[in-house]
C-alpha cells in the first residue's frame, strides 16, 4: 500500500449497521475534515482526469459532488452534477435503474453535456455499480463519452467492477 493509500484509508470510518442492519457504511467525513487527505485525494483524481483527457467532471449525488467539484477546478474543467430525480430545475435526461428492492432514477441537465465531451465520473464508493452504470448510460445518451470512473474505494464483494467494466468499453475504472 502506498503512503497516500494508507493516509486515505486511515480517514475512512466504518459505521456498522448504517443506514440499515447488516450494512457497513464507509463514512468519508473524517477525510473531508483533514485538508492533507482531501488534497491528496483531489490531486489523485485530478491526475486521472488529466491522463484520460477528460473535458468534464461528473459528480454523483451527494458525496460525488463534494469530491468531484475540487477535482474539476484542479484539472481546469467544468463540473456537472448527476442528481436524484426531481432536483434539477432545467430540462433533463433521466435514467432509471434497479436497486436490490425497488428502483431509482437519476438525472442530468441536458444542456450540460454534448457530443465531443469526454467525461470522468467521480464518486466516493463503488458498491453494486448500479448508480455508476446508470450514469454511464445517461452520459452516453447525452452524446458524450465516458473516459473513466474514479472512486475512492470499491466494495469488491458486491462485484461492481465487472459490471462497470462491461459498460466502460475499455475506459478505466480507477479506485484509489
Ligand atoms: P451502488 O449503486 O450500489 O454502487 O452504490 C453506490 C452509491 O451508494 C454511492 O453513491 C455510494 O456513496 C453509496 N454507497 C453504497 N454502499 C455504501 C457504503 N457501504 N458506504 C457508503 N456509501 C455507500
Amino acid at each position: 500500500m502506498t503512503d497516500i493509500q494508507e493516509l486515505l484509508l486511515s480517514r475512512i470510518r466504518d459505521v456498522a449497521d448504517h443506514p440499515e442492519p447488516g450494512v457497513v457504511f464507509k463514512d468519508i467525513t473524517p477525510l473531508l475534515a483533514d485538508p492533507a487527505a482531501f488534497t491528496a485525494l483531489t490531486d489523485a483524481f485530478a491526475e486521472i482526469a488529466t491522463r484520460t483527457g477528460a473535458t468534464k467532471v461528473v459528480g454523483l449525488e451527494a458525496r460525488g459532488f463534494i469530491l468531484g467539484a475540487p477535482v474539476a477546478l484542479r484539472a481546469g474543467l467544468g463540473f456537472i452534477p448527476v442528481r436524484k430525480a426531481g432536483k434539477l430545475p432545467g430540462a433533463t435526461l433521466s435514467q432509471a435503474y434497479d436497486l436490490e428492492y425497488g428502483s431509482a432514477e437519476i438525472e442530468v441537465h441536458a444542456e450540460d453535456l454534448a457530443a465531443g465531451d469526454r467525461v470522468l465520473i467521480v464518486d466516493d464508493v463503488l458498491a453494486t455499480g448500479g448508480t455508476a452504470e446508470a450514469s454511464i448510460q445517461l452520459i452516453q445518451r447525452a452524446g458524450a463519452r465516458v473516459v473513466g470512473v474514479a472512486v475512492l474505494m470499491e466494495l469488491g464483494f458486491l462485484h461492481g467492477r465487472p459490471r462497470l467494466e462491461a459498460a466502460l468499453d475499455g475506459a478505466p475504472l480507477e479506485s484509489l
